[in-house]
């Protein structure tokens, strides 16, 4: 196995944070004498706090109780990698999941959310203009940390199997693989892509297709940023899953951002980043100095979830999940042969909450839904948003499945047929007018 260096990955700003002097002196504390008095910390005295104790209804009509302890760990700061008990299980659970060969070497840090991770991780990252590697169409999320760089992005095409191998190597043509070695070389620094359930596609990249990637990282030494929160949410038997990158990554060029909020809740914003302890130490530093620590409430809560649950208490509960979005899956696909059939093309989301739909006879969407879907009393999001270049014309439209009964999607998609019709009759008469008028 070779040694990675990851100098190259960080960018000025990054390589210049460090421990803060105070870290040294709390680490301290753990050989201090049982009689030593602290008189150095900053946290607020828990006889302030105003709640004592608390008490959560499960669905299942039981109680997730937060005793008095409990209850000042909610409310206390916490350390910067997370609550140590929530780590540990994070630990554990991505280990058991994933087995990533690197083990050893990696580390895992607690984020507000995979977006946070994501955030800090490309913030590491990122410089002015930097070329950007991105699975497209993209994540909105993802675009919007990475568009105040002004990066010249580099999408690579996606189909119902995910991210395609030949495009990353197409748009990685103009570099060399050892011009990862130049640090005057501009050659990206990593991959952004979403393997699972894809937002906006519903495509699960194949297997086949990882390996391919994979080896294409590692041959222009590049960082591959998993951005995983649709894992359970994939409509097929868990041991069918596809092997994650980070099951893949024999070099340690992967880091995976995992998610509790399409499972549990996203208002708790409890995620999490596995990766190289080099890059989560760098991550561990910014989170330091931006949050201090995550929400102690938020990871108490999650953190008690699964002890109550075990291993299979979790299964159980992402089985439902999975089935519940499946289910609704085949309602959209349903009303969408029902009412799109000879209008739109799709291919059926393999997980997630979304169905990608090109409306090949109209030359774009986005003045369509922001100016006539209300009228018709069905609202989608056009494509264009997924798009790295904003500009430029988009023939496709995301619908959620998520929230909405099968009833109300029939409501919706006959109402969105209506609007396409419309809008293929006005795109006809423009083009009529401009030629004959
Ligand atoms: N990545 C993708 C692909 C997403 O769809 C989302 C949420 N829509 C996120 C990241 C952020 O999720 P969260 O911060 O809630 O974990």
């Amino acid at each position: 196995m070779s040694q990675m260096k990851y100098d190259r990955f960080l960018n000025e700003i990054s390589r210049r944070r460090e421990p803060s002097l105070l870290r040294e002196l709390f680490s301290l504390q753990v050989e201090a004498p049982e009689d030593a008095v602290f008189l150095m910390a900053g946290m607020p005295n828990p006889d302030t706090f105003p709640l004592v104790e608390g008490s959560l209804t499960l669905r299942d009509g039981r109680a997730l109780t937060l005793s008095p302890k409990k209850m000042v760990d909610c409310l206390q700061y916490g350390p910067t990698p997370g609550y140590p008990p929530l780590l540990k299980q994070l630990k554990d659970l991505t280990q058991r999941l994933h087995e990533p060969p690197r083990w050893r070497d990696s580390d895992v840090v607690v984020t507000t959310g995979s977006q946070s991770g994501l955030f800090m991780a490309m913030e590491m990252m990122m410089s002015p203009n930097d070329y950007v590697l991105i699975e497209e169409p993209c994540y909105t999320g993802a675009i919007s940390i990475l568009a105040p760089y002004s990066p010249r992005y580099l999408p690579v095409n996606s189909d119902s199997e995910g991210m395609i191998p030949d495009s990353l190597k197409a748009a990685l043509s103009r570099w060399r693989p050892k011009d990862a070695q130049d640090p005057l070389s501009d050659i990206p620094k990593f991959i952004y892509t979403i393997p699972t359930a894809c937002n906006p596609t519903g495509a699960v990249t194949s297997e086949e297709r990882r390996r391919e990637i994979y080896k294409t990282a590692c041959e222009y030494n590049l960082l591959i940023l998993e951005d995983d929160p649709y894992y359970f949410l994939q409509f097929m038997d868990e041991e069918k899953f596809p092997s994650s990158y980070l099951r893949l990554d024999t070099e340690g060029r992967v880091l995976r951002f995992d998610s509790f909020s399409k499972i549990i809740a996203s208002g708790l914003r409890v995620g999490w980043v596995t990766g190289p302890q080099p890059l989560i130490r760098k991550i561990n530093l910014h989170k330091g100095a931006s949050v201090i620590s995550s929400a102690s409430m938020s990871q108490v809560v999650v953190n008690e979830l699964l002890e109550m649950w075990g291993d299979e208490g979790l299964r159980k509960h992402v089985r439902e999940v999975r089935r519940f979005y499946h289910t609704q899956r085949d309602a959209m696909l349903l009303a969408a042969e029902k009412h799109l059939s000879g209008l739109c093309e799709w291919s059926v989301p393999a997980g997630g909450m979304f169905l990608w739909i090109k409306v090949g006879r109209i030359s774009d969407t986005w003045s369509m839904v922001l100016e006539r879907a209300m009228k018709k009393k069905v609202m989608v999001v056009p494509g264009q948003g997924f798009m790295t270049d904003s500009s430029s014309l988009c023939q496709y439209l995301r619908l959620s499945f998520s929230a909405n009964t099968p009833l109300n999607m029939e409501k919706g998609l006959c109402g969105l047929a209506q609007l396409i019709r419309e809008e293929i009759e006005l795109q006809n008469s423009h083009q009529f007018l401009q030629k004959w008028g």
